[in-house]
């Protein structure tokens, strides 16, 4: 199915490999135009759910970073994968995966530890049976900025929320001096992965979406907490141990940091139900300490369950306490720490970030539905590439150009696609693969009464629709009208089997 569902995406316009005719490139992927569709309302949701919602405000900055900020904040230091570098061949090998393989863990161990576990297990070159070199390889990608002697050493940003921390000042004025208060940013970080072999999974370049949330760490109740204090949470601890609780449980028993995690945990919890996951196939995980990045004193990492990569984090939340702000104001020499209430302190930082990249994986993989020989995305109607198709049963001239005139209304309140080219069962099975919710054919009824008929992705049934088309259609993309009730049933049992039929011809 995996196999086919890659063809299908492919095929349809959703994902392709970067680079395809120098021979494609490890760890980049292109967003087809029905991807980019998908991946934008994806984005648009995120943001209703953190700015609309949270009131979170949004900052966009640069992708380049000087050398200083990124020294300030470990990352020059820290943000390293152990390397394996075969003698003979060369091939380069991330260890901790060649480890994991052996079944042993060396994720965030120092070097000579490493280096001894390496060399206990035997582990030699996969490729060629070579010795390894083993070393710590800065995973940033590095760049200068300017030109001659006087340029300056940059990174592409491996993290957004570096520049959330810097413009700390600004940004607390503008939330009004007070506690607690978000900052977003959406956009593309990097990471110069070693051998990334995970296709969409482990990407160089990668779309994020984060919020650092500062506050009072005396006082780490979020003022809505009653909100989502009666959320379950499904927690795979650290020790080992899984429990089930409820979001208010999990912080008045100590098993996540504070409240403030507790909500966060909840609220991205609730945004990938939105999204149409399912709950079982959704878990917490808290990261063992040698796992943790540098800057976390502890981190939760939501995972879905896939049918190709099995678990997945798809989120992270990281209490990264006042480290940044106090690194900052040591490396740059101004103070960003507050005064609130006569009290000075560096607000703590609790920070969920999304790799949209995954996410967006994992909705198409969920919404990937076969149903003896059909094969359509069950995508969410806010998430669809198009929420409508419009068609005109044959293209006869005068079908046309009464399809075109209501393609013109309904693209002034809805995304639509018009297609007009192959037989309607193909149009059909062509929409279901981009997963468009509703379609509209336009037939020689329409020309006498003005009726169209409506067909429905799921279930392909179709209505005939006599009243005003878009309330109609608003009702059912938003389900507060049921289908049943939008016009009578209609029956164009040809018009399927004729989709069937050409399936394979289809391209
Ligand atoms: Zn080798």
């Amino acid at each position: 199915m995996q196999a086919e569902l890659a063809e299908m995406l492919r095929r349809r316009g959703f994902l392709w490999p970067s680079f395809e005719i120098y021979g494609g490139v490890g760890g980049f992927y292109d967003l087809g135009p029905m991807g980019s569709l998908l991946r934008d309302n994806l984005i648009t949701k995120w943001k209703k759910w953190y700015i609309q919602q949270e009131g979170y405000l949004q900052l966009e900055t640069p992708t380049i970073l000087p050398f200083e900020l990124l020294r300030a904040s470990g990352h020059v230091e820290h943000f390293t994968d152990l390397m394996g570098e075969c003698r003979s061949c060369g091939g380069a090998f991330k260890m901790s995966e060649l480890m994991k393989e052996r079944g042993v863990e060396i994720e965030g161990l120092p070097l000579e530890e490493a280096r001894k576990l390496v060399s206990e297990k035997g582990v030699r070159c996969p490729d060629c049976g070579g010795e390894l070199n083993l070393s710590d390889f800065n995973i940033m990608f590095s760049t200068s900025i300017g030109p001659g002697s006087s340029k300056r050493a940059g990174f592409l940003r491996p993290e957004t929320a570096q520049q959330i921390f810097i413009a700390f000042r600004r940004l607390f004025r503008h939330a009004r001096g007070k506690l607690p208060f978000g900052v977003v940013t959406v956009g593309k970080g990097y990471r110069n992965e070693i051998s990334p072999r995970q296709g969409v999974i482990r990407l160089r370049e990668f779309t994020m979406a984060e919020a650092e949330v500062f506050f009072d760490p005396q006082s780490p109740r979020p003022p809505d907490f009653q909100k989502i204090e009666g959320e379950r949470l499904r927690l795979f601890r650290a020790n080992g141990e899984t429990v089930e609780l409820t979001a208010g449980e999990a912080a008045g028993r100590g098993l996540v940091c504070n409240e403030m995690m507790a909500y966060q945990l909840s609220l991205a919890k609730r945004f990938l139900l939105s999204l149409g996951t399912k709950e079982e196939c959704m878990r917490f995980r808290e990261q063992k300490p040698a796992e943790r990045a540098h800057y976390s004193s502890e981190t939760w990492d939501l995972e879905i369950l896939t049918q190709q990569f099995g678990w997945v984090e798809v989120a992270g939340i990281a209490y990264r306490t006042d480290y940044d702000l106090s690194r900052h104001s040591l490396f740059s020499g101004v103070d960003l720490s507050v005064t609130v209430n006569g009290r000075r302190f560096f607000p703590h930082v609790l920070e969920p970030s999304f790799g949209i990249d995954r996410i967006l994986y994992c909705v198409i993989e969920q919404a990937y539905t076969c149903e003896g020989k059909r094969r359509f995305l069950k995508l969410r109607a806010d998430l669809a590439p198009f929420q409508l198709g419009v068609f005109p049963l044959m293209p006869k001239e005068e079908l046309s150009q009464k399809a075109h005139q209501i393609y013109q209304t309904l693209k002034r309140h809805f995304s639509v696609i018009y297609d007009e080219s192959g037989s309607i069962g193909r149009r059909y099975l062509r929409a279901d693969e981009i997963g468009v919710p509703y379609c509209v054919t336009i037939d020689y009824q329409t020309l006498q009464d003005g009726s169209v008929t409506v067909r429905d992705r799921d279930t392909t049934r179709q209505v005939r629709v006599k009243r005003e088309l878009v309330p109609v259609l608003s009702g059912l993309l938003s389900g507060e009208l049921k289908f049943e009730e939008a016009g009578s049933p209609f029956s164009s049992k040809e018009e399927e089997e004729e989709g069937e039929k050409s399936e394979h011809e289809d391209s």
